[in-house]
């Protein structure tokens, strides 16, 4: 899944094929992103992170 941001790929069939590694993201999350509601424990996997953890 290389450097992409949740943010793009949950928009493609990403959580369809890869949802026990989405998961693995987003448990324990730390990070929101601001513009599209995402969580993500890497803020680098959103495109406007913002710590709340
Ligand atoms: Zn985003």
């Amino acid at each position: 899944m290389g450097d992409k941001t949740l943010c793009k790929l949950s928009k493609k069939d990403f959580l369809k094929e890869h949802l026990s590694e989405y998961i693995k993201l987003v448990k324990n999350a730390t990070s929101v992103c601001k513009k599209c509601g995402r969580v993500a424990r890497d803020a680098k996997k959103l495109c406007k992170p913002e710590k709340f953890g």
